[in-house]
């Protein structure tokens, strides 16, 4: 069977799936996204995914185009339909179709785009064991990267410029030399059996991943300090990690050019996945 896609109401072959020109999405970047990650044909951390995209919603100023409640049927549906035991939900909302004004329309609907994508477990497993490198870039985001919006050409390029250079994901740096965040990833650093990771603001994403591994750290006593680190302390840290709904827990084994501990996987990145799987939800 073809793989299957939600939009405005419809489930209908991913191929044919396709939204109007002057959709301010595509005009103007103007939505919010999330992505659900799939474990076993479960979605993980669900409650606090559809709670982000409410307040992105909220932040945004646009409504919901369907009731709360309708979202879980509808995933749930595209996984079923799509076979999906492990993968990834990706959803959009944008403001809606009208004649390209920057002002809000008025009297129109969002639209909704519900994506489902299937995953080799085997291929996060492969990467785990390998670990991947990290290219630290400049953060040339807008101020506001606390709200998921599809507005993403900043990290598109961030990421790219890793990518030619044999990287895996870029760390993005403030204008003090800090790192923020990865280009689609939250950082963190070991050093001394304590790890770090940049505090919540508005130049940080809130991500359901970092939420609930720090709900499993607390559980198990682990020492975490929310605080900023610059490229010094990732040269002086024993272990790195980034962590995202797709990656989980993936370890960090180098960074521009110089290796995180032995250039290996760290040997704490078991127990941090393990803390992380133990700490989420799956519905
Ligand atoms: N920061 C950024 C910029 C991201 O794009 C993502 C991935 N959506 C994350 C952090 C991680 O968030 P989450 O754990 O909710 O996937």
């Amino acid at each position: 069977m073809s793989r299957v896609s939600y939009i405005n109401g419809k489930y209908c072959d991913h191929v044919d799936a396709s939204v109007h020109i002057e959709d301010r999405g595509y005009q103007f970047a103007d939505g919010v996204y999330e992505v659900f990650g799939i474990l076993n044909k479960k979605i993980v951390d669900y409650e606090s995914h559809l709670n982000r995209l409410f307040v992105s919603l909220k932040q945004v100023k646009m409504q919901s185009p369907i009731n709360k409640k309708a979202y879980l049927f509808h995933i749930k549906r595209l996984i079923s339909i799509n076979l999906i035991n492990d993968g990834l939900i990706y959803l959009q909302i944008t403001r809606g179709v009208a004649e390209r004004d920057f002002k809000f329309p008025v009297d129109i609907k969002p639209s909704l785009v519900i994506i489902a994508k299937s995953f080799q477990k085997n291929q996060y497993e492969a990467n785990f064991s390998k670990g991947i490198k990290i290219k630290t870039t400049k953060d040339l985001r807008w101020k506001r990267v606390d709200i998921k919006t599809i507005n993403l050409l900043a990290p598109v390029l961030a990421k790219q410029h890793a990518f030619e250079q044999n990287f895996d994901e870029a760390w993005l740096i403030d204008d003090e030399g800090f790192v923020t965040e990865g280009s689609s990833s939250t950082a963190w650093i070991l050093k001394k059996n304590v790890l770090y990771t940049t505090p919540l603001s508005n130049s940080i994403l809130n991500g359901i991943t970092r939420q609930s591994l720090i709900n499993g750290l607390k559980k198990n006593k682990l020492k975490l300090i929310e605080k900023k680190f610059n490229i010094k302390d990732i040269k002086n840290s024993d272990e790195a990690f980034i962590t995202s709904a797709t990656q989980y827990v993936m370890p960090v084994i180098q960074v521009n050019n110089f290796k995180i501990g032995n250039g290996r996987k760290g040997k704490y990145a078991e127990t941090f996945k393990k803390v992380y799987m133990e700490a989420i939800k799956l519905s």
